[in-house]
């Protein structure tokens, strides 16, 4: 039986690099709700008018409707799902499970990393205010230095939401509500962890191995 996937790792884990290669390699699909909810409000159905009078409201989407979201795109018999970003936190873990994949066999992959690298890695980015296209001091130097290799722009600069005390904070709350969701598939033996300092390569080995 095919498992889905279920990726959970702080912003800057690479799990989004994870999962792009899973959905062109091995054919999975990839389940952003961000996404799916604006592609449901631009298809005016039923759900998405709803879903938008919810948005417009200023109104957070309940879980219950992210649920029905999902059971209204996904099709469990047919592909192999990664869902990232979503579940959050315990009780959304519960419902994805009793109300979506039931029966289906999934695996959550947790992205381990030490907070202290991975600050290291978010302070290092660099996003150009022209454009939008995001750079790494380390791991991704624009071609040359202080200038944008997509639009020639020269102001790459450093977003408030990277600066460090922003990124630790972040992360310390996003460590506090994944832990029980760790727990969760730990305690029913779902849960595979992988050392994201890894190589992609090594990464993408060890979890294809487990699907
Ligand atoms: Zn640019």
């Amino acid at each position: 039986m095919k498992s889905h996937l279920i990726f959970i790792g702080a912003p800057g884990s690479g799990k989004g690099t994870q999962a792009t290669r899973f959905v062109s390699e091995k054919n999975f699909k990839h389940i952003s709700t961000g996404d799916l909810l604006r592609a449901e409000i631009a298809k005016k159905s039923e759900l998405g008018i709803e879903v938008k009078s919810v948005m417009d409201s200023g109104q957070l989407v309940s879980d219950n409707l992210v649920i029905r979201l999902l059971q209204a795109n996904i099709n469990l018999e047919d592909s192999q799902y990664i869902f990232d970003g979503y579940p959050r936190n315990i009780a959304q873990s519960m419902t994805l499970d009793g109300e979506v994949l039931k029966d289906s066999k999934s695996i959550a992959v947790y992205f381990k990393i030490d907070i202290s690298k991975l600050v290291q890695r978010l302070t290092n980015r660099r996003t150009c205010k022209d454009c939008g296209a995001i750079y790494n001091l380390v791991s991704k130097k624009p071609k040359i230095e202080g200038k944008c290799d997509q639009c020639g722009g020269t102001n790459l600069i450093q977003r408030a939401d990277d600066k460090e005390e922003v990124i630790e904070n972040r992360l310390k709350v996003f460590q506090e509500t994944v832990n029980p969701v760790l727990k969760y598939y730990q305690d029913l033996g779902r849960l595979i962890e992988v050392n994201a300092e890894e190589s992609p390569d090594v990464i993408f080995n060890m979890i294809s191995s487990k699907v």
